[in-house]
C-alpha cells in the first residue's frame, strides 16, 4: 500500500511559478536552493510541498509526451485542467487513432471530449478495444440513436421543481452544481446537460434557489451534489456550497457524487480534505469504471479521503466489451476494498441516444453478481440497479435466490446451486 501521509500546510496555490525559470526551478525543488517559489519570484523559505505519488506507468509517459513538465505542474490538478486533451490534433500526438475514431473526432458527437493528461497515460495508444480507451474516445457508433434511446429517459428534467434540483424520493434530493467534469465519458446519463454551454444555468443565482427549495423542504435528510462533477469548482465555491448545505438544520448529510478521484486524483489536496472534513458527515461515491483505473495515485487519493474522514462508495455502470465479465468485474471490486472504497452499485447502462454499443443484456449483470455472491465477501459485491425509464427510481435486480415454497418451508438456493429449506411458520 502506498498511503501517504496528509501534511499540514497546503501546497503552494498551483501556477505561482509560472515565472521561474524551469531549470531554476527543477533545482529549487531537488532542495538545492532552500527557498521559496512565488508570483514576484524567489524569496523566504521554501513551504512543503504537497506530495503526490506517480505510478510507473504515468512515470513512462510523461518521459515520452511531457518531458518538460515539472513535477509540481503535473500534481497540480488546475495544470491538469488547463492542459485538458479536447480536440484531434492534441490527442493524435498522443494516440494511434483508428479511421472510425479519427471520423468520430471529427463529426462531433453529443457528448465533448475531455481527457486530463494524466488519465491519457492510462490509456492503451496502439489498442483502439482498450477498455479506459472506449470510455472516453468516440466512435461512430455514437452516431446512432436506437429508438429506446432518450436524452432524459430518468425524465430528471419532470422531476425538478428548480433549475438543477431532482426531487424524486421525498427524503432526498440530487443537486446538480455545475455540467463540466475533467474527462467525459461516452456513455454519460447526463450527456443532455454537460458542457451544454449554458455555465449560467449552475451559477451562484440558480444554486441560491435550490437551497433554498431545500431549506423550505424539510422532509429533505439527504443531498447529493453531483453534475457534471462538483469537484471541478474551485475549492473557494465548494466551500460556500458545503456551508449553505449543512447550515440548514433538516439536512442530516450530504454526498457527493464524482469521478475525479479516478481521472484527476491531484485534485484531492490537503486544502480539499480540509473543507471536507468541515462539513461532515459527508459521503462521496466515486464512478469506477476498470481495475487499470486504480492506480498508485488513485490509491493515494482514496486514501487521503478516507483518512479525512469521507466514507466512500463506489458505482460501476456495466458496459459491453469494458467491464461485461467476471473476472474483470471482481478484480474491480477486490482492488476497491484494497483502497478502502465499498463497491456500492453496479448500473445498467441508461438508454440514452448515441449508447446502444455499451449496453450489454440485463442477465449479464445478474450473472456477474451471482458469481460474485457467496464466492467473495459480501464487501465486494455491489447491488445491480436499473433506473427504471420513465422516472421510477432506482430498482435493485437480483438472481433468484428464492425459488419457492412447500408447505411452512421456503426453497432457498444457495451460491452453489443447491436447496436448501428455511422454516418460515409465520410466514403464511
Ligand atoms: S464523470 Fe459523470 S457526469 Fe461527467 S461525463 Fe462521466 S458520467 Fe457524465
Amino acid at each position: 500500500m502506498e498511503g501517504e501521509i496528509l501534511i499540514d500546510d497546503p501546497a503552494e496555490p498551483p501556477g505561482t511559478a509560472d515565472v521561474i525559470e524551469k531549470e531554476e526551478v527543477r533545482r529549487l525543488i531537488d532542495g538545492i536552493l532552500p527557498v521559496n517559489i512565488s508570483k514576484s519570484g524567489i524569496k523566504g523559505k521554501r513551504r512543503p510541498q504537497e506530495k503526490f505519488i506517480t505510478g510507473s506507468r504515468t512515470i513512462a509517459f510523461r518521459e515520452k509526451f511531457y518531458p518538460t513538465v515539472l513535477d509540481f505542474e503535473w500534481n497540480d490538478w488546475r495544470w491538469q485542467l488547463k492542459n485538458k486533451l479536447t480536440t484531434l490534433s492534441q490527442i493524435e500526438k498522443i494516440i494511434h487513432l483508428s479511421d472510425d475514431e479519427r471520423e468520430a473526432i471529427i463529426n462531433r458527437g453529443k457528448v465533448p471530449l475531455s481527457i486530463t493528461p494524466y488519465y491519457a497515460s492510462l490509456i492503451d495508444r496502439q489498442d483502439c478495444n482498450h477498455p479506459i480507451r472506449k470510455t472516453v474516445i468516440p466512435v461512430s457508433d455514437e452516431f446512432y440513436t436506437s429508438d429506446e434511446e432518450s436524452a432524459d429517459p430518468l425524465t430528471e428534467e419532470r422531476q425538478s421543481p428548480v433549475p438543477g434540483l431532482v426531487h424524486r424520493y421525498s427524503d432526498r434530493v440530487l443537486f446538480l452544481v455545475s455540467n463540466l467534469c475533467s474527462v467525459y465519458c461516452r456513455y454519460c446519463t447526463r450527456s443532455r446537460i454537460i458542457s451544454n454551454g449554458k455555465r449560467n444555468e449552475f451559477g451562484l443565482e440558480y444554486w441560491k434557489c435550490a437551497i433554498q427549495y431545500i431549506e423550505e423542504n424539510p422532509s429533505i435528510r439527504d443531498v447529493l451534489i453531483s453534475g457534471g462533477d462538483p469537484l471541478t469548482l474551485p475549492d473557494d465555491k465548494l466551500e460556500w456550497l458545503l456551508g449553505s448545505l449543512r447550515r440548514i438544520p433538516h439536512v442530516e448529510f450530504l454526498r457527493i457524487g464524482t469521478k475525479v478521484p479516478l481521472v484527476l486524483p491531484q485534485r484531492i489536496t490537503s486544502r480539499l480534505l480540509k473543507i471536507l472534513k468541515r462539513y461532515q458527515p459527508l459521503w462521496m461515491s466515486l464512478h469506477v469504471t476498470h481495475p487499470e483505473e486504480l492506480t498508485p495515485e488513485v490509491n493515494q487519493a482514496c486514501c487521503r479521503l478516507a483518512d479525512a474522514g469521507v466514507p466512500l462508495g463506489s458505482q460501476t455502470v456495466l458496459l459491453s466489451g469494458i467491464n461485461d465479465n467476471v473476472e474483470t468485474m471482481k478484480k474491480l471490486f477486490h482492488g476497491l476494498l484494497k483502497i478502502r472504497v465499498r463497491p456500492y452499485y453496479l448500473y445498467q447502462c441508461d438508454p440514452i441516444p448515441g449508447t446502444s454499443h455499451f449496453r450489454t443484456p440485463v442477465n449479464k449483470g445478474i450473472e456477474i453478481i451471482k458469481s460474485l455472491r457467496g464466492h467473495t465477501t459480501g464487501y465486494a459485491v455491489p447491488q445491480f440497479m436499473i433506473d427504471a425509464p420513465g422516472g421510477g427510481g432506482k430498482v435493485p435486480i437480483n438472481p433468484d435466490y428464492l425459488i419457492g415454497r412447500d408447505c411452512n418451508d421456503l426453497l432457498l438456493l444457495n451460491y452453489l446451486g443447491k436447496v436448501y429449506r428455511y422454516p418460515d411458520s409465520f410466514g403464511e
